[in-house]
């Protein structure tokens, strides 16, 4: 199933499950127990949300060994994990502004994990259980302030520095899925899931023995190689085979 995060003519976000191009809404929780309406508001009609509104957002470093080549860094001997914080959260078609204080941004594609319920101290077979679905995610990063400060957290924490989106995929294999990202239709990165250092199911025990997770609460399981530069103007899109295409217009932050 296909959740989606949607409103109708500027009205409250509402939940909904997609059927071709046709969205039902969801009655409940996706989160709890819900029911499924009739499949009959036009997905051309709405505009589309994030499908998340996470208590956090855990990320992944360093997770493919070609993306840690790329930077000349070995990979982690257990997963490097740093938070986003939610204000950093666009949805579908949001527009990713690049701040006055960095001289160069740029695009990580990732496979990102939505969160089912709450749950600590779990483990790679039970891990399994705590998870809803999957999306698409992209960690924007501004790598000349993530290099200056050492700790990542102004250089990966910028307002719109992580769009997610476009919907949760209930139904997905994480093992072998093709990651992409293209900028202005040229494509930038393309890697598979199976060449993940940690796998997903061992991510999510890792991050669940430091801290309690909480539904809808995603985590961004690193990036691929390929990653590069984002200007004003650009077109970002970020896909996963089997969950779709999200796509982000990139503008210089307005003058305050
Ligand atoms: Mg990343």
């Amino acid at each position: 199933m296909q959740i989606i995060r949607f409103s109708q003519a500027g009205g409250a976000p509402q939940y909904g499950w997609l059927l071709d191009d046709k969205i039902g809404l969801i009655e409940g929780s996706p989160f709890a127990a819900f029911r499924r309406g009739e499949a009959a508001i036009e997905l051309e009609k709405v505009d589309l949300l994030s499908p998340v509104e996470p208590s956090k957002i855990i990320c992944v470093g360093r997770n493919y060994v070609a993306h840690a080549q790329e930077h000349d860094v070995d990979v982690p001997e257990v997963p490097l994990l740093f938070l986003k914080p939610p204000s950093s959260i666009v949805g579908p078609g949001g527009t990713i502004f690049l701040p006055p204080q960095t001289q160069r941004v740029e695009h990580e594609a990732e496979l990102a994990v939505v969160i089912g319920q709450r749950s600590r101290w779990l483990n790679p077979e039970t891990a399994k259980a705590a998870i809803l679905g999957y999306t698409i995610a992209n960690d924007v990063t501004a790598r000349d302030l993530q290099r200056r400060d050492g700790q990542w957290t102004r250089g990966k924490g910028f307002d719109t520095f992580c769009p997610v989106g476009p919907w949760i995929e209930t139904d997905f294999d994480p093992a072998d899925a093709v990651v992409t990202c293209n900028v202005n239709g040229e494509l930038r990165q393309m890697g598979s899931t199976r060449d993940m250092v940690f796998p997903v199911l061992q991510l999510i025990a890792y991050a669940s023995s430091v801290m309690t997770l909480e539904p809808g609460d995603i985590l961004l399981t690193g990036t691929p190689a390929g990653v590069g530069p984002l200007v004003d103007g650009d077109e970002l899109v970020s896909s996963i085979e089997g969950l779709g295409e999200l796509r982000n217009p990139v503008r210089a932050e307005p003058p305050h």
